[in-house]
């Protein structure tokens, strides 16, 4: 009788392109499991987004929410669509409960330039960027969703939340991170940016992430503004290791961050939380350029990785990280043979094309 583990994923595909990369993910996610073996996925498709809401009147429907509830991890296209709305004007957007309800804080961003297959700045430095950018993702600026004021049409007001429990837990999920990427060559520094020369709310977090730094003494520290956080991602990124901040700007500054390795095709993310994960590109639906097969499955592709790594960290299951790894050497295989450049690159190749040919890498990569 087999032993081997059955992993419950999750499937939500979204609106636009989310549902081209979704597939390319988990094209790619079953070509590694098939080949690592040790480890099973079965993999439950549910509807949820904007384009639901236009359909059936509900973004995400009690059944979904409980199938993502009950699954080991969940993986999520992209939502939202400019055209569909609710009656206060914002935009449906599912991903966003998902990260308040399953208490999802750490959003984790990681930013590679051997992963990715644009060159975007010419200092040969860049080169060596990699870093992981935590982004905290349910308190912060973005926990005013839904609570802000317009105060007789004169005066608006959204408020900041920072609390002890999910900032201790923050940076406590941080320096993890940079213990396990020193493993792996990296330097166990972790940077706070905030902005503590002005809220007091800033001051707070500053404080509470010295008081965790306090616990990991062996660990490099260093703390800026998130203005010079700006000009330092573009003057010196490479000297990143793993960068911890407030939601919104992380909001901001992941975005810059995807801007230095090529865009957001290139940019995987995760947000995580003590029992649930969702992990996903974090890009949206695209609908500029849905159905033309010019949609960059690599940040897709990369989140799926970060799943199988997620599970095989909690279900201590070592031919998940191993899969794991294989995606994540198939498609640097692939960017430093220049063998495929999508349209976002510069290039001409396809969705399927991208796909394919890490799908090939995969079947190719000698396993030890
Ligand atoms: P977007 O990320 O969808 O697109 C911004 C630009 O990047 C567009 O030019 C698009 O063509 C390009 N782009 C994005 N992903 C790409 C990929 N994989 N390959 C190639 N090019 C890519 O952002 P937007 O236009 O501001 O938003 C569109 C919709 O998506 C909105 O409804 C928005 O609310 C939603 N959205 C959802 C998420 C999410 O699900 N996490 C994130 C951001 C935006």
């Amino acid at each position: 009788m087999s032993t081997e583990k059955t992993f419950r994923i999750c499937v939500l595909p979204g609106d636009g392109i989310g549902t081209e990369v979704t597939e390319a993910a988990i094209a790619v996610v079953e070509a590694a499991q098939k080949r690592r073996g040790g480890f099973a996925l079965s993999l439950d498709h549910h509807i949820a987004g904007a384009e639901a809401y236009r359909t059936n009147g509900i973004d995400m429907t009690d059944e979904t929410w409980r199938a993502a509830e009950d699954a080991d991890a969940i993986f999520l296209g992209a939502m939202g669509l400019p055209d569909v709305r609710f009656e206060d004007g914002t935009e449906i957007a599912p991903q966003l409960d998902l990260r308040f309800r399953f208490e999802l804080y750490a959003g984790v961003r990681p930013v590679s330039a051997k992963r990715s297959g644009a060159k975007m700045l010419s200092d040969p430095r860049s080169e060596n960027i990699d870093f992981v950018l935590v982004r905290e993702s349910t308190e912060g600026l973005f926990a005013s969703r839904g609570k802000g004021e317009v105060l007789c049409d004169r005066e608006a007001r959204d408020t900041m939340v920072i609390t002890r429990g999910t900032s201790e837990r923050l940076f406590a999920f941080a320096f993890e991170q940079a213990r396990r990427r020193k493993s792996i060559g990296h330097n166990n520094k972790v940077t706070l940016v905030d902005k503590s020369n002005v809220f007091v709310s800033m001051a707070f977090f500053r404080k509470i992430f010295d008081e965790v730094a306090g616990n990991h003494p062996d660990a490099d520290v260093e703390r800026i503004y998130v203005d010079a956080c700006a000009l330092d991602l573009i003057r010196r990124p490479w000297e990143f290791d793993v960068v911890v901040t407030e939601n919104m700007f992380g909001d901001i500054l992941s975005d810059l961050a995807a801007g230095l390795v090529g865009g957001m095709g290139f940019a995987p993310s995760a947000d995580i939380g003590d029992e649930h994960a969702v992990f996903q590109p974090a890009h949206g639906s695209a609908p500029d350029i849905v159905g033309s097969g010019r949609a960059n499955p690599t940040a897709a592709i990369l989140s799926a990785s970060m799943m199988l790594n997620w599970i095989g960290h909690q279900q201590s299951v070592s031919q998940c990280l191993d899969a794991a790894q294989l995606i994540d050497d198939a498609i640097e295989a692939v960017f430093a043979g220049n063998q495929v450049r999508t349209h976002d690159a510069g290039g001409t190749s396809s969705t399927a094309d991208l796909t394919n040919a890490v799908i090939e890498k995969i079947t190719a990569i000698q396993i030890n």
